[in-house]
């Protein structure tokens, strides 16, 4: 029997699809994890009853926060996902023939086992030697880890549960500490209609810690909103420095060289968050 789910964003507004039926629910340890098959946007993973990905619109969310930093940095070998147990990022990542290794730590391996079920081209690199999977919290691998990767990538949840600590400056100043000399963090940092103080802190707090902090966006439907913003901190590269040439075809949907500046172009109300 089909239904229609809404993620609510507010007490007074959601966004709605049609489900033709429930493929998993269960409580997991960290979180509710539901997967479900939709009408419009293919098989859809949920948890705590938002919308993570969804099989149609998933290359968007995935390019923009993997090929940004990756064609920012001129030789990023050695990688750190954080979240992103769908696997949709280290599949966006592995692209870049530089990179040597990259090192995911989900704190939750139900989100994997399910992908892997449910979600076969977005979870489809799981099993690549370049991939180390770690099954632990995000937090306190940054925290044990210093001078180590080029590239950070936080892949996480909303700022509820598991990913509360991961919005924080300690958290930033954490990744700072976990990156090479001249390393790049992005984090997805939501959408400015309904989450404008999670975005302001994010930035704030980044250009707190790294001497080059911008801003970027991208256009998903399933989100809130459908306008996805991500926050990004250097300590040498500028991403508006990159020369067109050095961006190579990735084969993708969604990220073009054009594009990789473009998302930097900020309506006002989203500049404004930036001040
Ligand atoms: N693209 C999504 C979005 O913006 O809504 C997020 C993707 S989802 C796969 C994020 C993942 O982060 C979840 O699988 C969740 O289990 C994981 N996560 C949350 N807190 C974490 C933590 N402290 N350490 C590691 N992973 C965490």
């Amino acid at each position: 029997m089909s239904f229609w789910f809404t993620e609510k964003q507010t007490s007074a507004f959601g966004i709605t699809g049609k489900v033709n039926r429930t493929l998993e629910s269960e409580k997991t340890t960290f979180q509710q994890l539901d997967m479900v098959e939709t009408q419009e946007f293919g098989n859809m993973l949920l948890l705590d009853g938002m919308v993570m990905t969804t099989e149609k619109d998933e290359f968007v969310y995935h390019e923009m926060i993997a090929h940004v930093p990756l064609f920012t940095h001129p030789s990023p070998k050695n990688v750190l996902v954080v979240g992103g147990g769908d696997g949709g990022t280290i599949r966006e990542v592995l692209k870049h023939s530089s990179v040597g290794k990259v090192t995911q730590v989900e704190i939750d391996g139900k989100v994997v086992d399910y992908s892997k079920k449910h979600l076969l081209d977005i979870s489809c690199e799981y099993g690549n030697p370049r991939v180390e999977l770690i099954i632990g919290d995000g937090f306190e691998h940054i925290i044990k880890s210093e001078n180590r990767y080029d590239v950070i990538l936080v892949d996480s949840t909303e700022p509820v549960g598991p990913a509360a600590g991961m919005f924080t400056k300690g958290f930033y100043a954490g990744i700072a500490k976990a990156l090479k000399k001249d390393g790049i963090f992005v984090a997805q940092t939501d959408n400015p209609w309904f989450k404008a103080d999670l975005i302001k802190n994010a930035i704030h707090d980044t250009k707190e810690i790294f001497p080059i902090a911008r801003l970027y966006t991208c256009n998903i439907p399933t989100y809130p909103s459908g306008m996805w913003t991500f926050t990004m901190g250097s300590k040498v590269y500028d991403p508006l420095n990159v020369s067109i040439d050095k961006i190579s075809d990735i084969n993708g949907k969604y990220y073009t060289p054009e594009l990789h500046y473009a998302s930097f172009v900020l309506p006002k109300f989203v500049q404004n968050l930036c001040r």
